[in-house]
């Protein structure tokens, strides 16, 4: 598959892999003027979704309905998120296995990126729970 990339697409991911975390558009369109990219909010929202048509840029959906993009990465991270103080801890591997991967590869979809989320209490709330 060619890729062919627009200027303002190539702006977006130069800013996203400076930044090596996610973002919401209204930052990321902050960020680009202020580094004298003068792109419209439009064209960052058409941009990050052909970003993400493409496999090149990820999108997680916050619980308040937010959504921040990031570029995918192998060195991804999945968190462990309380429930109880809202504190997010991240793990240093990922818990799934390559082979666990390829039987959808073999369905013939292309797999970008994956998302696993933990959900639970941390020790301290643990020990804050009545029992
Ligand atoms: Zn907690
Ligand atoms: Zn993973």
């Amino acid at each position: 598959m060619s890729v062919k990339r627009s200027n303002s697409q190539k702006q977006i991911i130069s800013v996203l892999k400076e930044l090596k975390e996610e973002i919401n558009a209204q930052d990321l369109y902050v960020k680009l003027r202020q580094r004298g990219d003068k792109l419209g909010l439009a064209t960052v929202y058409r941009g990050l979704k052909a970003l993400k048509l493409e496999g090149t840029i990820q999108e997680r959906v916050s619980p308040t309905g937010e959504s921040f993009y990031s570029v995918i990465s192998k060195e991804h991270q999945h968190h462990l998120n309380c429930v109880g103080c809202g504190r997010s801890l991240s793990l240093d591997t990922c818990p799934l296995e390559q082979q666990a991967l390829e039987p959808y590869q073999a369905e013939n979809f292309k797999v970008f990126y994956h998302t696993l989320e933990f959900f639970g209490l941390c020790s301290v709330c643990q020990n804050q729970q009545p029992n």
